[in-house]
This record gives structure tokens, sequence and C-alpha cells, in this order.
């Protein structure tokens, strides 16, 4: 059995992990579909999550090509996507956590080779058109009512663009970490593929996006993980060698989040709206439509999808499409006519967020109050 890293209170999840290791791609693709229906069925009926929270970051343009692998019949060079921030509050063993997935740095992002590029040729009046002022996530959280010392943890589905160093802070004292309770859950693998990138990745890392970073405040995981009740994540390598989509169960059902698509339509093109994409995969027999700006595992980050439809739910007001929040999502816009996303989810939102008493301890319905005061 491969090894597993989880962080202490969390779990090992061990049903995938014979269908990762077979050799043939093809046998790979069948063998992760079947496991992921029998990870469905447990996580499913399993207990819920807390409350989730969706925290919109920033709003970027995306050249259409990657956003649909060359499928969508548009001349329009680039989509626009609003890049969101989960909130995730859940039990573990007990008590509750808080997660932030994906609290990007929009500074740090900038230094993306990709990003920097294309905010040269951008004139300053356009990207000031489409750049859309959001207060940062630390403010998000304090309308929320949640202090940046209530964060347990921090991940993100990948590291592409990320900056770590202003989120765990850095060892020298220089940079101090925004949320300083936090620990950082990183894919061992990614994390080690950072020191070295492939020529074919080195576009959209920020190079020294982890130098010098807090070790004390980081967790290198492997393998899948049961992070607390109704919340874990999931392996869905092929974007990048670490990619990983977070799912939780909520009253609306299975819910998961990564950046393999780019809107509802990338997992359900059959039933899309936009143009090109039907056709494409009929010609291609093929069902999902990745974010292909990364192409060189895209087998991988194919099963990867098909993974992840297996384990959600459909969506209740369209049954076509599933319950695949992508983590920066295509919005309708002037930019990009006939590539409106067929429908847009906008938002992942559960329960009550458990906010500080007066003793300045979290409190949930249901939490283990007497281990926490
Ligand atoms: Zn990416």
């Amino acid at each position: 059995m491969p090894h597993h890293d989880v962080p202490p209170g969390a779990a090992p999840i061990s049903e995938l992990d014979a269908a990762w290791a077979q050799g043939a791609a093809g046998a790979r693709h069948r063998a992760v579909r079947s496991a992921a229906e029998r990870l469905r069925d447990r996580f499913a009926a399993g207990p819920r999550a807390v409350s989730v929270r969706t925290l919109p970051v920033v709003t970027s343009p995306y050249p259409t090509k990657h956003a649909f692998w060359g499928a969508a019949l548009s001349v329009a060079p680039y989509v626009l996507f609003e890049h969101r921030c989960l909130v995730v509050q859940f039990l573990q063993r007990g008590e509750l956590r808080t997660l932030l997935f994906n609290p990007t740095d929009v500074a740090g992002a900038r230094a993306t080779p990709y990003f920097a590029r294309l905010a040269a040729r951008v004139p300053q009046r356009v990207q000031g058109l489409l750049a859309r002022e959001l207060p940062s996530v630390p403010q998000q959280l304090a309308g929320l009512g949640l202090r940046v010392e209530d964060v347990d943890y921090v991940a993100f589905d990948h590291f592409h663009v990320q900056d770590l160093r202003p989120i765990v802070g850095t060892d020298d004292g220089l940079v101090k970490a925004r949320y300083p309770n936090a620990t950082l859950l990183a894919p061992r693998v990614e994390w080690d593929d950072w020191d070295d990138v492939h020529p074919l990745q080195r576009a959209w890392y920020v190079r020294d996006g982890k130098l010098g970073v807090q070790h004390s405040r980081v967790f290198l995981t492997s393998g899948d993980i049961a992070l607390g009740d109704g919340v874990m994540l999931v392996r869905t390598p092929g974007h990048t060698s670490g990619n990983q989509t977070l799912f939780v169960n909520t009253d609306s059902g299975v819910w998961g989040t990564s950046e393999n698509g780019t809107c509802a339509d990338s997992w359900s093109p059959m039933d899309s709206d936009i143009a090109g994409l039907r056709a494409f995969c009929r010609r291609q027999d093929v069902d999902v439509v990745l974010n292909a700006n990364t192409p060189e595992r895209g087998a991988d980050q194919y099963t990867s999808m098909v993974l992840e439809r297996t384990l959600v739910d459909r969506v209740k007001r369209a049954p076509a499409f599933v319950q695949m929040f992508p983590s920066s999502e295509i919005l309708a816009s002037a930019l990009s006519p006939g590539l409106k996303p067929t429908i847009l989810h906008r938002a992942i939102t559960h329960g009550d967020v458990a906010t500080a008493t007066g003793a300045g301890v979290l409190v949930a319905e249901g939490a283990d109050v007497s281990a926490a005061v």
C-alpha cells in the first residue's frame, strides 16, 4: 500500500490507491472511475461539514484556447474568470476546524510569468476595465465574523500562481504569516516539483513563491485525506503533479472544487450551449473538456475530471450538470460573446458560520465544546 502522510487529527483514504497505481492509462482510468463510485457512496452517506462560504478573490482574463481545450468555436481570444476562496468549517474528532481553500495572494500572483507577460501586452486602460477591486480575504472573513487567527488550515488545489510567503510567513521573520495559526497542507510531490519545474509548467509558477517559507507551518501530505466530518482532499493529478480537489458534503449534496475545468460545461460538454463543445467531444470521443494550459499529463487530468464527476451530486435545478465548482469560474462577459457558461455555480453556501464567543472560542452546534474550553 502506498504511504500516506496525513496531518494529526485527519485520516487517510485508501479507496483510490490501487486504482491510481495501475500502470496502463486505460486500465487506470476504468479502475479510478469504479473506485470513485465506492468512495462516493461512503462519503455521501457520512456526516456533513458545518459551514461553507465562498469569497471572490480576483477576476482575470484567460486564453479561450486553454479554457476550453481549443474546442469552443469563438474568435474571442480571452474569457474572464472569477477566482474564489472557500471557507470550510467542519468537525475533526469533535473539534471545530476552519479551512481556507485557495486564499490566493493577488499581488503575489501578478509575478506569475504568464500573467506578467500578459499584463505587459494588455493596455492599462483595458486592464482597469477588467480588474474588479475586491475586498481582501481577511476583510471578507471579518464580514463573516471570523478572524485570521481562527484559520486552522490553508490548502490550494494546486500551486500555479501562488506566492506562499505572505500566507505562511518566512523563516527570517521579514514576512509575517497572514493566518498566524494556520498549517499549510501541501502535497509533497508538487512541493518538490516546484524546486525544479518542467518547461511546460514554468510559465505558471511564481519562481520564488515558497522561498524561505516557515517550514514549521507547512505539513507535506501524500495520499487522499479525510480532513474531518464531510471534508476530504483527494488527489486529482494531471493539471499539476500534486493537483487536489476539495470535496464537501453539504445540505445540497456533495460538491467538489478544483481548476481542472473552467465552468460547469467542462464536466458536461455534451449538454453545453457553448458552440463547438459538443461537436469536439463527438469528434474526439471524449466527454469532459480539460482546462488545458499544461497539457503534458492530459490523460491523468481527464481521469481526474471523471473521478470528480463521479464523486459529486448533480445540480438540482439543472441535472445535466454536476456540482463541480471551478475555483476559477468563467463569467458571462462582453469580452467573450458566445462563451457564456450554460449554467453558473457562482458560490457554495452551506450551514451557519460558527463565530467566536465572548471567550474567543469558536462554537458550532454539535461541537465538543468541553474539549475547547
Ligand atoms: Zn493551474
